[in-house]
């Protein structure tokens, strides 16, 4: 397949009055054309700064110090602030968590949605129009030649984040970036957005990115899934190898964590114990190894490399070193994955 994004050995630092913040430290993935690929991790493991980088939407105190973003092999870091406009929003768009903030409180939907082909593409205003009608549509909003002169608080929160999508989609990007487009949603709705994003794959061909710290919305969309710990990717493969074969302890607990048909909400997020590690200092070892009931002494001594599980799957663990002792997912993880891929497959 055709490789239309290759993120290489990135690493990204922000300074702080504590310090320098090493939020990205050497991340490496590419995403080919049509697929999609999911990064998850817990809350803090730069899930969003990676794909910031990508569109170079940084704070101020951000530094992209290390690393190539080959998007058709030309490297992004090296474009303009105008060749990057050009890209932004047209090219390559981004959808975010809360569909609130995204939209303009003051504006008609149908501007807004609108308003990125008057942007990038110098289309007239009608025919602009026209296409965000035609585009609300395609995204599920009922009536939009009516609704098109409503604003933002006329539509549920659903509805609102199908806008979004309808923002990032009018000028049919090859890339889609959905930075946890569902979090803010309830079950049900958070469901309905995963089906639309499929069936919006299919009609324009956009490869996505999507990003979640709930592997257990995954199943039901990604091809591929990487998973992030303390700015580094510790495991990616196809998504049956994530589930079905998960390799580093990190992906082990975080598969124990998901939810599941018979658990609450809340319970899901806490039950990895311990805290990721503070990145103004990361450790010398496995960041990981303070948390891993698995840790050997290498742990804690040198960063474990990329061991190959399968052609598509690579892990970051010194369990997968020839000499480690052998150990198996902790007993009843097994039966759960099963369960999440239904899950995924209802979703
Ligand atoms: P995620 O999306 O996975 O929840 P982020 O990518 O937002 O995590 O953040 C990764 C890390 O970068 C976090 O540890 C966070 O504290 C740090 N970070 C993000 N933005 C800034 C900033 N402007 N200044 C300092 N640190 C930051
Ligand atoms: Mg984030």
């Amino acid at each position: 397949m055709d490789k239309i994004l290759e993120v290489k050995d990135l690493h990204v630092n922000f300074a702080t009055y504590n310090g320098t913040v090493q939020a990205i430290r050497g991340v490496n993935f590419d995403l080919s054309a049509g697929e999609t690929l999911a990064i998850v991790g817990e809350s803090g493991s730069g899930k969003s700064i990676t794909v910031r980088s990508i569109l170079q939407l940084l704070a101020k105190n951000a530094d992209i110090n290390k690393g190539t973003i080959l998007y058709h092999g030309e490297d992004l870091l090296k474009k303009s602030k105008k060749e990057m406009d050009a890209i932004r929003g047209n090219k390559i768009s981004m959808i975010f968590q809360d569909p609130m903030t995204s939209l303009d409180p003051t504006m008609t939907i149908g501007k807004q949605v609108a308003e990125p082909l008057l942007i990038h593409n110098k289309v007239s205003k009608k025919e602009a129009l026209g296409r965000a009608e035609e585009v609300l549509r395609l995204v599920g909003i009922p009536n939009p030649k009516e609704r098109m002169n409503d604003y933002p608080h006329q539509f549920s929160g659903g509805q609102r984040q199908r806008i979004v999508i309808a923002i990032a989609i009018v000028d049919y990007p090859e890339i889609l970036i959905a930075d946890e487009p569902t979090t803010a949603l309830d079950v049900t709705v958070q469901a309905q957005i995963i089906d639309l994003l499929k069936e919006l794959q299919q009609k324009i061909g956009t490869s996505i990115i999507f990003i979640t710290h709930d592997l257990g919305v995954v199943a039901g969309i990604a091809d591929r899934v990487a998973v992030m710990y303390a700015g580094k990717f510790v495991e990616y493969g196809s998504v049956d190898e994530i589930f079905y074969d998960p390799q580093h302890p990190y992906t082990w607990g975080l598969l124990d964590s998901m939810p599941t048909l018979d658990t609450s909400e809340e319970d899901h997020l806490n039950s990895i114990p311990g805290t990721p590690p503070n990145l103004l200092n990361p450790p010398k070892g496995d960041a990981f190894a303070p948390r891993n009931e698995y840790a050997m002494q290498i742990d804690l001594e040198e960063q474990p490399p990329f061991f190959k599980v399968s052609k598509t799957h690579y892990a970051a663990t010194w369990l997968l070193h020839p000499d480690a002792p052998k150990v198996t997912p902790p007993k009843g993880i097994q039966k759960r994955f099963t369960k999440f891929k239904k899950l995924g497959d209802n979703i």
